[in-house]
C-alpha cells in the first residue's frame, strides 16, 4: 500500500538536514530525498566553515534575524551532538579611511542585530592581539561570538539524530517532478515516487528548478563559485581569530582562519558559475592568495595540501528565500552565506510556518537529542588504553596523519547513516584530511570497507557514484 508521508524535505544539506532535525522532535512521518550517495555533498561541503557572529546582514532582514539566532543554536547543537567547534572570534580589518567607515557601518548593524561583544580596535590593538596581521592595518572590529565548526559533522550529526528520531532517509534520490495525487503531493525521483502532505524545498543551488515544479517561477538561482587553499597544521597557528577583510556587497571577501582540525584556510573568491562546477582555476587562485597576503603577508602557500571551489546558491533576492510559495509547500531556498550558520534558526522559523500552513506539531516524549562518538586522538592515554582493551581495533592507527584508527573507520561504516565512500568515511572520521590527503590511508581503508561491507574491492567508490578506483588486476592471481 502507498505510504504518504506528513512532510517532505527535498535536500539534505545543512538546511535539510536542519529540518530533518526539528521536525524528528514532533509526531511526524518525515522523509528526505537526497540527489547524492551521501548528505552535505553541495555547499555544506565546500564553505569557509565559519559561524559568523551577524554583523554584515542588514538589519531587518531575515538573514540577520536567523544569523544571530542560528549562531547562538549552533554552539548548544555543537555540544550536544559532539560536532567539532571552537568559539575563536573574529575581526574584520580596515587599511584606509574608508574601511574604517565600513567598520562604523558593520559596528552600528551589529548592535542592531543584537551581536553580543562587539568592539572596534585601534591599530596596536590589532597587533598585539595578531602579531602577524600587516603593519598596513588601520583598526578593526573585534567579534568575540564567531566560531569555527567542521561543516561536514554538523550537516551529519544533524541529519544522524533526525534518522534516530525516526525521520527516513532516502539517498541516491534526486527529484525529477512533483506533481498530486488527490490532496497530496507526488515526487517522482530516480528511486520511485514519494508521497506526502507538505514539501520543504531545501535543494541548495538548485532550489529554483525545485520551486518552479509546483509554483509560477518567482526568482532564480545565480551561482557563484569561490575557491580555497587548505594549508598544512604548520600554519594552523598563524592566526589565533578568523580574520576577514571589509566586505563588499557581494561577498565577505578573502578571509583566513585556523579550523578545527588545526589547519590554515584561505579563501574565498567570487566568480559567476555553473551549478556544478567545482573546479579550481589559476586565475582564482592567485587572486586569492595575494588578497589574503595583504591581511597576513607571512602565510606560507607552500605548505599548501589542497584546494577545493564550493559553489554559493546566491540568488536575485538579497535576502534568503523563505515562504510557502503553493498549499502546503515551503521554500527554504536561495540559503547562501551566512547559510551555515542560520541554518538550526531556518529550521525553526520554518516548523512555525509549516503549522501556520495546517501542519499538527506535538512534541514526542521520547526524543533522544545527544550523540557521542569516539575520537582516538582526543583521549586521555588511560582512555585509549581502555577503549583499546574493549576493542584492538582502536589501537590500529589506520590514518597516520590524523591518528584515525581503524575502530573509529568501522564505526563509521556502521553509523546511522553509513559512510558509502572512502570521502564518505573521511567526512565522519578525518581520515585523508593531513598532509598525505589519503595516499598512505586510502588503499587501507578500501580493504577495511571491502571487508566490513561485504563487496568486492572493485566495487568502493572515491565519492559520487561511479567513482571507481580500481579498475582491474594487473597481476594473474598463483595457483
Ligand atoms: C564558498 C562558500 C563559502 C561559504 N562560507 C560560509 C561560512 O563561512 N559560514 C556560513 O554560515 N555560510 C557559508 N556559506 C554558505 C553555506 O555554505 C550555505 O548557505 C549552506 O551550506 C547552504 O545549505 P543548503 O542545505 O541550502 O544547500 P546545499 O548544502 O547545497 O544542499 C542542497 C542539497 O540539495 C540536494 N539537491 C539538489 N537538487 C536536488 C534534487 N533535484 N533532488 C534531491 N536533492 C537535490 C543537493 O545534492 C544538496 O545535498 C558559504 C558558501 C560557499 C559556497
Amino acid at each position: 500500500m502507498k505510504k504518504t508521508y506528513d512532510v517532505a524535505i527535498i535536500g539534505c544539506g545543512i538546511v535539510g538536514a536542519a529540518m530533518a532535525y526539528e521536525l524528528s522532535k514532533y509526531e511526524l512521518d518525515v522523509v528526505v530525498v537526497e540527489k547524492e550517495n551521501d548528505v552535505c555533498c553541495g555547499a555544506t561541503k565546500a564553505n569557509s566553515a565559519i559561524i559568523h557572529a551577524g554583523f554584515d546582514p542588514l538589519p531587518g532582514t531575515l538573514m540577520a534575524k536567523l544569523n544571530v539566532m542560528g549562531s547562538r543554536m549552533a554552539k548548544e547543537i555543537s555540544q550536544a551532538l559532539d560536532v567539532p567547534y571552537k568559539q575563536i572570534g573574529s575581526l574584520v580589518l580596515a587599511f584606509d579611511e574608508d574601511d574604517l567607515k565600513t567598520l562604523d557601518v558593520l559596528y552600528e548593524r551589529g548592535l542592531l542585530n543584537s551581536v553580543p561583544g562587539l568592539r572596534l580596535l585601534d591599530r596596536d590593538e590589532v597587533l598585539q592581539m595578531e602579531p602577524e596581521i600587516s603593519p598596513n592595518v588601520a583598526g578593526a572590529l573585534c567579534a568575540p561570538t564567531a566560531g569555527i565548526i567542521n561543516p561536514w559533522e554538523y550537516g551529519i550529526a544533524l541529519a544522524e539524530t533526525a534518522v534516530r528520531n525516526g525521520v527516513e532517509l532516502r539517498l541516491s534520490s534526486e527529484v525529477l517532478s512533483i506533481g498530486q495525487d488527490d490532496e497530496n503531493w507526488r515526487i517522482t525521483t530516480k528511486s520511485g515516487d514519494v508521497h506526502a502532505r507538505y514539501i520543504v524545498n531545501a535543494a541548495g543551488v538548485n532550489s529554483d528548478i525545485i520551486h518552479n515544479m509546483t509554483a509560477e517561477p518567482s526568482f532564480s538561482i545565480r551561482p557563484s563559485k569561490g575557491e580555497y587553499f587548505l594549508l598544512d597544521k604548520s600554519e594552523g597557528s598563524r592566526v589565533k581569530h578568523v580574520i576577514f577583510q571589509c566586505p563588499s556587497k557581494t561577498t565577505k571577501g578573502v578571509l583566513v582562519s585556523p579550523t578545527v582540525h588545526g589547519n590554515l584556510i584561505v579563501g574565498p573568491n567570487a566568480v559567476p558559475s555553473e551549478r556544478y562546477d567545482v573546479s579550481n582555476t589559476s586565475d582564482g587562485l592567485d587572486y586569492v592568495r595575494s588578497a589574503a597576503m595583504r591581511s597576513v603577508p607571512s602565510i606560507s602557500f607552500r605548505d599548501n595540501i589542497r584546494n577545493f571551489a564550493g559553489i554559493r546558491a546566491n540568488s536575485d533576492n538579497d535576502d534568503f528565500i523563505i515562504g510557502i510559495s503553493a498549499p502546503r509547500f515551503l521554500d527554504l531556498a536561495g540559503i547562501k552565506s551566512p547559510g551555515l550558520t542560520a541554518a538550526p534558526a531556518i529550521a525553526v522559523y520554518a516548523a512555525e510556518l509549516l503549522q501556520n500552513e495546517g501542519l499538527a506539531l506535538s512534541r514526542k516524549s521520547d526524543w533522544i537529542g545527544t550523540r557521542k562518538k569516539v575520537r582516538f586522538s582526543e583521549l586521555s592515554v588511560e582512555e585509549k588504553n581502555r577503549l583499546i582493551s574493549e576493542n584492538p581495533a582502536y589501537g590500529r592507527v589506520i590514518c597516520r596523519c590524523e591518528t584515525v584508527t581503524e575502530g573509529e573507520i568501522i564505526d563509521a561504516l556502521h553509523s546511522p547513516i553509513p559512510a558509502r565512500s572512502i570521502d564518505g568515511v573521511k567526512r565522519r572520521t578525518g581520515s585523508g584530511m593531513g598532509r598525505c590527503q589519503g595516499g598512505f590511508c586510502g588503499p587501507r581503508i578500501l580493504e577495511i570497507m571491502s571487508r566490513e561491507l561485504g563487496i568486492d574491492p572493485s566495487e568502493i567508490i572515491q565519492d559520487r557514484e561511479g567513482s571507481y578506483i580500481l579498475t582491474g588486476q594487473t597481476k594473474k592471481e598463483r595457483c
